[in-house]
């Protein structure tokens, strides 16, 4: 480790990381060796772990507060995903000697943030120097009432397939960012969506507390590939409408003026929208609700899409693929 660029580990932790732990009584001020928990009363334990690389999940120059809530929210959206109500999280961090004390001030700034924002506090973790790349993870602890817990392998036959928000606006950031797409009205807010994920907490618990979805996942390695998640864990298959599909007005512009982008919508990833299933009979319990039904399971495997036309969609990939 550079000393001359930043201070040590315990240093590190007690200027930036032992604030963020402040006033929760089981983090201990960061000071044991581990940390302790109380469970709400009759609740149980929901965990989650995501790995963040520099180059793979973020981009190096994205700002350190972002990519702290990013690496935060992705963790938050995964709870949201199984209907648990965040609790608190453990943060370890590889730091490679490029990272600056300024760097890791605006990771903890971001982190604060966030914290706020979803009432989570950070109980432990761990940090080291690393010749390698930047490398966060991020553990995360929420709690579920038993039997409420939503889950990938329990979609019916016959029922409706249901996404909130928006699809395809962080694949056209990150596009954007990478240059690999024109510039469009509307730009800031698609990078946004790419840097600073929205966890469908309270929506997912909504649907959970009545009993409306039966099978649910957030979305991150992009709808077409994580739909097929659930058809694989229920033994189904799904037809999905690409006509149906709730575009914000700049994914909506982007494909106006490039229809091939479709594709790119359906497989992007990093939405972290909820993609569920739900009773076709219940379908009027959406009102209100800022979800869009796209489609429907049934016998068989696979994922299959309709182009606006009707005519199945030949997708070359179905989403971002980890190796
Ligand atoms: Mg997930």
């Amino acid at each position: 480790m550079s000393r001359a660029k930043r201070p040590g580990e315990f240093e590190l932790i007690a200027r930036y990381f032992r604030p963020l732990a402040a006033g929760k009584a089981g983090a201990l001020e960061l000071a044991d060796d581990a940390a302790l928990i109380d469970l709400p009363p009759g609740r149980r334990l929901v965990v989650t772990a995501d790995l963040l690389t520099a180059g793979v999940h973020f981009l190096n120059d994205d700002p350190p507060d972002c990519i702290a809530r990013k690496a935060l929210r992705v963790n938050l959206s995964d709870l949201a995903a199984m209907a648990a109500r965040p609790l608190a999280y453990l943060l370890t961090c590889a730091f490679p000697e490029s990272v600056e004390e300024a760097w890791v001030a605006g990771f903890a700034a971001g982190l604060a943030r966030d914290q706020e924002e979803f009432d989570v506090v950070l109980m432990g973790g761990d940090t080291t120097a690393t010749p390698g790349l930047l490398t966060l993870s991020i553990t995360a602890l929420g709690s579920v009432e038993p039997g409420r817990e939503l889950r990938r392998s329990t979609a019916k036959k016959g029922d409706l397939i249901a996404v909130s928000g928006t699809i395809g606006d962080a694949a056209l950031g990150l596009a954007r960012l990478q240059g690999r797409l024109e510039p469009l009205a509307g730009d800031d807010r698609l990078i946004d969506r790419y840097r600073l994920p929205q966890p469908r907490i309270s929506l997912a618990q909504q649907l959970a507390a009545v009993g409306l979805a039966t099978a649910a996942l957030d979305v991150s390695d992009g709808l077409a590939a994580d739909l097929g998640h659930i058809c694989e864990a229920s033994g189904l298959a799904a037809t999905v409408e690409a006509g149906r599909l709730p575009l914000s007005p700049a994914a909506r512009n982007a494909l106006e003026r490039e229809p091939k982008l479709l594709e790119a919508l359906l497989t992007g990833g990093d939405d972290y929208e909820l993609l569920f299933t739900l009773p076709a009979g219940r379908r009027g319990e959406l009102a209100g609700l800022p979800v869009t039904v796209i489609g429907h399971t049934e016998e068989g495997a696979g994922v299959k899409v309709l182009d606006p036309a009707g005519k199945v969609m030949a997708l070359e990939r179905s989403g971002f693929q980890h190796f």
